[in-house]
């Protein structure tokens, strides 16, 4: 085996927290590599519905709480960052969408036209008239605001990251394809890698971010350490897959967030649709055909004028891990410092890039390691396949 790796940071885990991470990191001249156990992302941000939350979302009982004023600056941080105005350049991301829409299908018709004016939120929702409003929306009875909230194709966002960086982000073969050695002061000092084809490499990190999204648990159980305050929530969210028209946005119901709808289109360029919210949670551990039914239900109430006739659907699993100190479910990112291990979790696409600066705060500058280019032969990682084009199972269209 060659001579180990001495480096600055290594980052566990290449879904959008260590990318965006890593490219931060090797722009300040750290010597830096990402190590992936499966596929770029595969975990939750290729699963995600790619919106670039604002905070909306969180106030709509007029207040802005924690959440709506952790998150109101990251439209405008990703807009420039989309428009490679601003490092990281992420001008060749892909976007779904330049805005999303809002609108309420119970409960404060009458008041939402009002909201965010007051909020102080950075992205306030503009209402939109009949001839500007998504078809589908185009009769509906009640106000329909515009969000300046962009939703981008998670899996081309982070292509475009990986792309940068393809020598020092390392495959392993799977989880235990890496072996971390912790002193008897839970300090990382080494580790031990292992390749799909069987090549080994050590690397002697000085630091050591665990970005490794539902993975962080199982590692910090390895590591001796706490896992208690890390929290897991199922969904199971549901595609549409025909002839709908592009629609991205969210209904809410009695000041709640209900329906949140993104789409995409697929390898053959058919429509699909993302359904998350109250859905996705409420039947998490339900069969398909449940949420099926159930979306069917919700969505004939929040768009009627949708067609599902000649719609197919399907589902798909996810879950969220995050980081939690009350028990409640976070509402900005989370990090946990133990010796030179930082444990991070970003709580939601959107706020990617104010855990990067977090985690900045918390480490140590760069030593004059050179910089690091993964072995020759070592085989890099590859961005995970979004869900719609792993589904088989869609049901028929009736
Ligand atoms: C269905 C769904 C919809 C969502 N929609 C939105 C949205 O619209 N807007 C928004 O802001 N947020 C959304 N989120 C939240 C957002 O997707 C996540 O907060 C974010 O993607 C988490 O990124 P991550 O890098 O921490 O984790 P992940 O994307 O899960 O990446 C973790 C990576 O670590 C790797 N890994 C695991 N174990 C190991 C190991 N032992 N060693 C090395 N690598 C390992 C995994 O293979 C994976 O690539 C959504 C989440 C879900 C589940």
């Amino acid at each position: 085996m060659a001579a180990p790796h001495r480096l600055d940071v290594l980052i566990l885990g290449g879904g959008a927290a260590g990318l965006w991470l890593l490219d931060d990191l090797h722009r300040q001249g750290y010597s830096a590599a990402l190590v992936e156990a499966g596929a770029l992302g595969s975990g939750q941000t290729i699963a995600s519905q790619g919106i670039i939350h604002g905070g909306l979302k969180y106030a709509l009982n007029g207040k802005a709480g924690s959440a709506a004023r952790a998150i109101r600056d990251m439209p405008l941080r990703w807009r420039r960052s989309l428009a490679g105005e601003v490092e990281p350049d992420l001008s060749g991301t892909r976007r779904r969408a330049e805005y999303c829409c809002i609108w309420a299908a119970a409960g404060m018709r009458s008041r939402l036209g009002l909201l965010g004016a007051s909020l102080g939120l950075a992205v306030k929702p503009i209402p939109l008239n009949k001839e500007t409003r998504p078809s589908l929306l185009q009769d509906w009875k009640g106000p329909v605001l515009r969000l300046g909230e962009q939703v981008i194709e998670p899996g081309s966002f982070l292509q475009i990251l990986a792309d940068r960086h393809l020598s020092r982000i390392l495959r392993v073969d799977g989880p235990q394809g890496v072996d971390i050695k912790a002193s008897p002061t839970g300090e990382v000092r080494e580790v031990a890698l292992r390749c799909p084809g069987g090549m080994e490499m050590i690397v002697q990190p000085d630091q050591v971010v665990l970005a490794a999204g539902e993975g962080n648990s199982r590692i910090r159980n390895r590591l001796g350490l706490p896992v208690e305050h890390i929290q897991r929530r199922p969904l199971q969210m549901v595609m549409l897959r025909g002839e709908m028209p592009a629609m991205n946005g969210h209904c809410i119901r009695n000041a709640s967030p209900w329906l949140t709808i993104t789409s995409t289109r697929d390898h053959a360029d058919r429509m699909v649709w993302q359904i998350g919210g109250q859905v996705a949670e409420d039947t998490a551990r339900s069969t398909a055909s449940v949420a099926i039914n159930r979306a069917r239900e919700d969505l004939a109430r929040a768009l009627p004028a949708l067609d599902l006739s000649t719609v197919q659907f399907a589902t798909y699993l996810a879950e969220r891990a995050e980081g939690t100190s009350s028990g409640r479910r976070p509402d900005r990112p989370t990090t946990f410092i133990d010796g030179n291990v930082i444990t991070v979790w970003p709580t939601k696409l959107a706020l990617v890039p104010m855990l990067s600066d977090m985690i900045q705060k918390d480490l140590k500058p760069p030593a004059n390691h050179p910089a690091f280019q993964g072995p020759k032969g070592w085989p890099t990682a590859s961005v995970a396949i979004p869900p719609w084009e792993m589904e088989s199972s869609w049901t028929a269209a009736h």
